[in-house]
């Protein structure tokens, strides 16, 4: 809870990747640092396909953030910055002024005004978006029926949780329920584009094309939802599928308290950002991570670029807070990864691409995800438990 007013250095507002890295790389070098986030905990989004189909507790995936040392963890949503008294007000009433302002608050779904989206199809953003699918999941598993799955949109989001719940379609669900078979389950994959992970080389594309072909996954490329039921979706070439399910894997938006005075936005919304990675002309005041965009060179909306966004906040305020000027923000380009299926990912690293499969695939996975993860205890805790289940194929979660 905090004071109805209070002042520190730094106030972040956001706790995801972005946030977390800029307040323990702050709080590491003695800089006063709040932290405020709704949810109170940091979610693991790169494992949210996991927790839906229950490969991984949705356990593994919350950090606490009162668990980043030195750093105030505040439990709150933030409705307003006021960038000219550089302060910020929360839904409990209280005020936090601050000298500098990070806003890290990331991105949400975009359903395009699609009809029936909003009420029918399941986003998978958050922690509990993850645990109703996991639960629609075991309810129609359990049933004994045949059921049909739809995923809309085809990147890297459409075919990772398309390949998770293959794998649980495989692995979990005929392990935990009597009678349940393979056959009983269709799976629709439906996207605009020509070719599913369109971020991707042409190479990776096919890959992904030939893993989720073979696991009779039903791809419908080149086309668009225009509505979506409880029970079905509907192409623009007027084709109804059956869908007891339907996951929406299109379309971002961003989560943006008010802010004044406004600043310039792009196209989806995000908050243009100088290259220091401060809100356009302003001197105090950061924006970073997926709802923030670098005016000539939109970075993609990543983990990694999140991450590497708020260490390098840190360092900008530590530079003025020593008098210095913020120096201009350089992305490390690790490549781009997608996990078709546990034993199945293609890298772009690059002009190269690499399809891997078997243990290989699943190593570069762990690799990739481990360098996320915020923490040392955090990192050895789920690298021990991803590996255990991933290697021996024993999911163990299933969600209550
Ligand atoms: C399903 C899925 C899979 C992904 N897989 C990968 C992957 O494999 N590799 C990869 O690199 N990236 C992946 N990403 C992208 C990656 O997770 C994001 O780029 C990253 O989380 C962005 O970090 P962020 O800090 O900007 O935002 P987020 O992690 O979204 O954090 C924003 C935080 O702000 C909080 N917040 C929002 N509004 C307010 C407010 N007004 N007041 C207080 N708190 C607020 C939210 O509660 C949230 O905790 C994936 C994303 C999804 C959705």
């Amino acid at each position: 809870m905090a004071d109805p007013t209070k002042h520190v250095q730094v106030v972040v507002v956001g706790g995801g990747f972005a946030g977390t890295y800029a307040a323990k790389e702050l709080a590491r070098h003695g800089v006063e640092v709040a932290i405020i986030d709704t949810n109170g905990y940091q979610t693991f989004q790169p494992m949210l396909y996991q927790a839906a189909t229950g490969i991984t507790a949705v356990s593994d995936i919350e950090y606490p953030l009162a668990d980043i040392p030195k750093v105030e963890a505040i439990k709150d949503t933030v409705t307003s910055v006021d960038l000219a008294n550089s302060k910020v007000t929360l839904t409990s009433g209280n005020t936090i002024e601050a000298d500098y302002i990070v806003v890290a608050t990331g991105a949400t779904v975009n359903f395009f005004g699609t009809t029936g989206a909003a009420e029918f199809a399941f986003p998978l953003y958050t922690s509990d978006d993850a645990v109703r699918i996991g639960q629609r999941g075991k309810q129609l598993a359990e049933s004994g029926e045949n059921f049909s799955v739809a995923v809309i949109g085809a990147g890297a989001t459409g075919v990772e949780i398309s390949g998770a719940i293959i794998d649980t379609l495989y692995d979990l669900y005929p392990r935990t329920f009597p009678g349940f078979k393979r056959e009983n389950v269709t799976v629709h994959i439906i996207d605009r584009g020509a070719a599913p992970l369109a971020h991707m080389s042409e190479s990776s594309q096919k890959y992904a094309t030939e893993v989720l072909t073979k696991a009779d996954v039903n791809l419908h490329l080149g086309r668009g939802v225009t509505e979506v039921k409880s029970d079905s979706v509907t192409l623009d070439d007027g084709t109804v599928l059956a869908a007891d399910v339907t996951i929406w894997a299109g379309g971002l938006s961003v989560h943006l308290p008010s802010i004044e005075p406004a600043p310039e936005v792009d196209s989806h919304g995000r908050v243009i950002i100088d290259p220091d990675l401060r809100i356009s002309g302003k001197t105090n005041a950061y924006c970073i991570g997926d709802v923030s965009a670098d005016r000539k060179s939109p970075l993609p909306q990543l983990g990694s670029v999140a991450k590497q966004q708020g260490i390098a906040v840190a360092h900008a305020i530590r530079r003025q807070l020593k008098g210095h000027e913020p120096k201009p923000f350089k992305y490390e380009d690790m490549g781009t990864m997608a996990m078709i299926r546990h034993d199945a990912a293609t890298v772009d690293i690059g002009t190269s691409t690499h399809t891997v499969n078997g243990p290989v695939a699943f190593t570069m996975w762990l690799g990739l995800h481990a360098y996320l993860l915020p923490g040392e205890e955090h990192r050895i805790q789920a690298v021990r438990s991803w590996a255990y289940e991933q290697m021996t194929g024993k999911s163990k979660y299933l969600l209550k």
